[in-house]
């Protein structure tokens, strides 16, 4: 299966990404992941993408689909994968869709874990990232409400999106998440 999530910083994508992927048995293919490794390794596009990250910015679309194209093409991702984090952008959808149409592939579903920004602000001040500090945390929020919120109209109109309520503890969330997963595969094309 091809699956995206998507959903505000502190939505708990990265508890229902880890309980996906052992039941899916496809990668988890995390942009945020990637980045904060290349930073890690201290490579001149790690250090760019830093700059961005810190303040709270999205990282430029050029350099996050040369990531991702070749993440993609490796020969784990041919099963199925789930996308977290990625796309966060108009232009990051249109060309995942471009990629996936290149080689006879569509995605299968698109999960949005729903959480009201409230709910963020209290999750993030509990559990302190080093790039959540309050006010990086209100930018990331507010690009996620500019940038990656039209997305989901994007994805609504080609009837792939299946709004998750956020809120109550992992295991029902998780709950929630299965029955879309039964929907998806409902609708997913025979092949
Ligand atoms: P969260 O989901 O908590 O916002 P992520 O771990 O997904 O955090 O991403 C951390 C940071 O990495 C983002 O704030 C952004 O700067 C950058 N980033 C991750 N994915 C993308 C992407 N698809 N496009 C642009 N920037 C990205």
């Amino acid at each position: 299966m091809r699956i995206i999530l998507i959903g505000p910083p502190g939505a708990g994508k990265g508890t229902q990404c880890q309980r996906l992927v052992e039941q899916l048995k496809v990668p988890h293919l995390s942009t945020g992941e990637m980045l904060r490794a290349e930073v890690r390794s201290g490579t001149a596009e790690g250090l760019r993408a830093a700059s961005f990250m810190e303040q709270g910015h999205l990282v430029p679309d050029s350099m996050i689909l040369g990531m991702v194209t070749k993440r993609l093409e490796a020969a784990d991702c041919r099963a199925g994968f789930l996308l977290d984090g990625f796309p966060r952008t108009l232009p990051q959808a249109s060309a995942l869709d471009e990629l996936l149409e290149r080689r006879a592939m569509s995605v299968d579903g698109v999960l949005e874990l729903s959480v009201p920004s409230e709910e963020l602000v209290r999750r993030m001040l509990a559990r302190r990232r080093a790039d959540d500090n309050p006010e990086v945390f209100a930018k990331r929020i507010a690009s996620f409400e500019a940038q990656t919120a039209p997305l989901l109209h994007y994805y609504d109109q080609q009837g792939k999106l299946a709004t998750i309520d956020g809120l109550g503890d992992a295991d029902e969330v998780f709950a929630r998440v299965q029955r879309a997963l039964v929907r998806f595969g409902r609708r997913a094309p025979r092949t």
